[in-house]
């Protein structure tokens, strides 16, 4: 059932980062297990995260060490305490604990001061070209790059400059800090990365302490450093990184992690781009970060996925070093998994039609019990009102049963779930010709749904007793893209013309009478449609049930 290319694993079941691990406590390189997770608090975590969480923590807990939780905070424009919040809140739901929670910012001084010590050995300069020059400069990893005048600016003139950066004393983006490496490296990354950028930009923690901030691979390989992190794991994209994250800690003569790549989740009918999350909750597309079809863990969560479900689909795509596209199906099937173990059963009609029994005493009912789980075999039971006047669902009548159709016609006999035998005996037609309602007799020897005499029915439906039912709303989602990858458009298209229509339907259904107590979230199967969780939009009086995923597990199908 695992696709062979999610994961790399050796015969003792070790994925290769742990393999680098093990060698590395071997030799002695390392003596505990240190990770760390680096959130930027510019959006909500999404699934892609999810992966790293559980890799960066679970591999701390496996070897007995710790993860730190550190906010990648150099950005200000684009970071807010609100994402500060939500990524704590998520990791917690996920069931995981960091060491330290830390701040990249905590660390501006501790930066600022190495950034000197790079400057007094003439390892970094202070630059005045645009951008742009900086850029062209370079050339191309084919050709050696052009060094501009301030490439050979003094150690002094360096250290005023920098002191004056710092100060305040120059426009936003008139000057940078560079380091002085190779022009002529094959490797793009060394040739004079970019240290500092001058910003006047209030910071959610520093304020207006700081008006240069340190760019990624400054602030990143040293904060790491600081923290005294063994192994920093990250994604494939950043292995071109790894000379520079080399080169500056040697260059500071610190504590040296080792960093290792692998390679980022890509999902099938999703986009997991932080900024392209923004833009659907900008424009309104969804109702927000946490909308049930984002494939953000807020989302999720909403939506009904358990945190279990998501630990398990990321055990099961594991850690690979080359990209590769999961489908969608696999955290659906990894849902079901953990849901038809856990989920209590409910009986709910969609789309409903009437069967009134005519053999059923008038104005009377009855209590029928029900098991709650038959998965389970300690399950609770619980007690479902029947009476005359029923509701099933629409597509379990149909007036010229099609082949192979075993549910009610005229002359079949149904079993109603937990309930009785039930043979259909006419039906009723508005003017226009649509059913509006069916006849049926009950057979009182059947009560519970067992056969009196051994006599068999070919399907068991489920229902609910008209006059206990509770009307419930019900969101149907589907998935929110039309095509398995959005982010790969046509030519003159975005992710945004590829948006499912149909993504969201709602509709009222009508519940058993316990679907009427107001719980959030409670995790229930309703009976041959689908796993539904309650959406915090409930009230005692209006309950509201997300579906989830429907019952049909379409990824163990295909995979037989
Ligand atoms: P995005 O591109 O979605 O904004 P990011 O990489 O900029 O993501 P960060 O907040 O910097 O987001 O990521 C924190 C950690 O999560 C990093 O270590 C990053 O490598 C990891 N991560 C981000 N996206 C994925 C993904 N799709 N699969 C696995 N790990 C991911
Ligand atoms: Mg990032």
């Amino acid at each position: 059932m695992i696709d062979k290319n999610t994961q790399e694993k050796t015969n003792d079941n070790k994925n290769f980062i742990e393999e680098i691990i093990d060698k590395h406590l071997l030799e002695g390189r390392f003596s505990s297990v240190k990770t760390r997770f680096p959130p930027e608090p510019n959006g909500y975590l999404h699934i892609g995260h999810a992966k790293s969480i559980c890799l960066n923590f679970g591999i701390a807990k496996k070897y007995n060490g710790t993860c730190n939780l550190r906010f990648d905070d150099t950005n200000p424009t684009k970071e807010e305490q609100e994402y500060i919040d939500s990524i704590k809140e998520d990791i917690r739901w996920l069931g995981f604990q960091w060491d330290k929670e830390c701040y990249a910012s905590d660390y501006f001084e501790q930066l600022y001061e190495w950034a000197i010590v790079l400057i007094k050995k003439d390892k970094a300069y202070v630059c005045d070209c645009p951008q742009e020059v900086i850029s062209r400069n370079r050339t191309k990893p084919t050709e050696p790059g052009i060094a501009c005048e301030h490439r050979d600016r003094s150690i002094e003139e360096n250290l005023l400059l920098f002191e004056k950066m710092r100060n305040g004393e120059f426009p936003a983006g008139s000057r940078v800090l560079r380091a002085k490496i190779d022009l002529n490296s094959p490797n793009m990354h060394m040739r004079d990365p970019i240290m500092y950028r001058i910003l006047y930009e209030e910071h959610p923690r520093t304020a207006n302490k700081w008006c240069i901030y340190p760019n990624y691979d400054w602030a990143h390989g040293q904060s790491d450093s600081i923290e005294h992190i063994t192994h920093s794991i990250c994604t494939l994209e950043f292995e071109v990184h790894r000379p520079l994250y080399e080169w500056f800690i040697k260059e500071l003569e610190i504590w040296a992690p080792q960093q290792i790549e692998f390679a980022r989740l890509n999902l099938s009918y999703t986009i997991m781009s932080k900024r392209k999350l923004l833009q659907l909750v900008e424009g309104k597309y969804v109702s927000g970060w946490d909308d049930p079809r984002m494939p953000t863990i807020s989302g999720l969560r909403r939506r009904g996925f358990t945190p279990e479900s998501i630990k398990m689909f990321a055990d099961i795509i594991g850690v690979a070093k080359r990209d590769n596209l999961i489908e969608y199906e696999l955290l659906e099937h990894c849902l079901r998994e953990d849901l038809n173990k856990r989920a209590e059963r409910r009986m709910a009609v969609l789309d409903p039609l009437k069967l009134i029994i005519t053999n059923y005493p008038d104005n009377e009912d009855e209590l029928l019990d029900a098991i709650n789980n038959p998965e389970d075999p300690i399950s609770s039971t619980r007690q479902i009102p029947f009476s005359k006047e029923i509701y099933i669902e629409r597509t379990d009548f149909q007036e010229n049963p099609q082949k192979d159709y075993h549910r009610f016609y005229v002359g079949n006999e149904v079993r109603l779930r937990w309930a009785y035998f039930v043979k259909c005996t006419g039906f009723k037609k508005d003017n226009n010709g649509n059913i509006i309602e069916i006849y049926g007799e009950y057979d009182p020897a059947s009560k519970g749904g067992n056969s009196p005499d051994g006599r068999k029915v070919k399907s068991t439906i489920h229902w609910v007793s008209a006059k206990h039912a509770v009307p419930i709303e019900v969101r149907l989602y589907d998935k929110l893209f039309t095509v398995p990858e959005p982010d790969n458009a046509e030519e003159g298209k975005t992710f945004l013309d590829y948006l499912n229509p149909q993504s969201l339907i709602t509709t009222t259904a009508y519940g058993e009478p316990s679907l009427g107590e107001f719980i959030v979230p409670a995790h229930y199967q309703f009976e041959r449609l689908g796993y539904f969780v309650t959406d915090p939009d409930s009230t005692s009086d209006h309950l509201v049930y997300n579906l989830i995923t429907k019952l049909k597990d379409s990824f163990a199908k295909k995979r037989q």
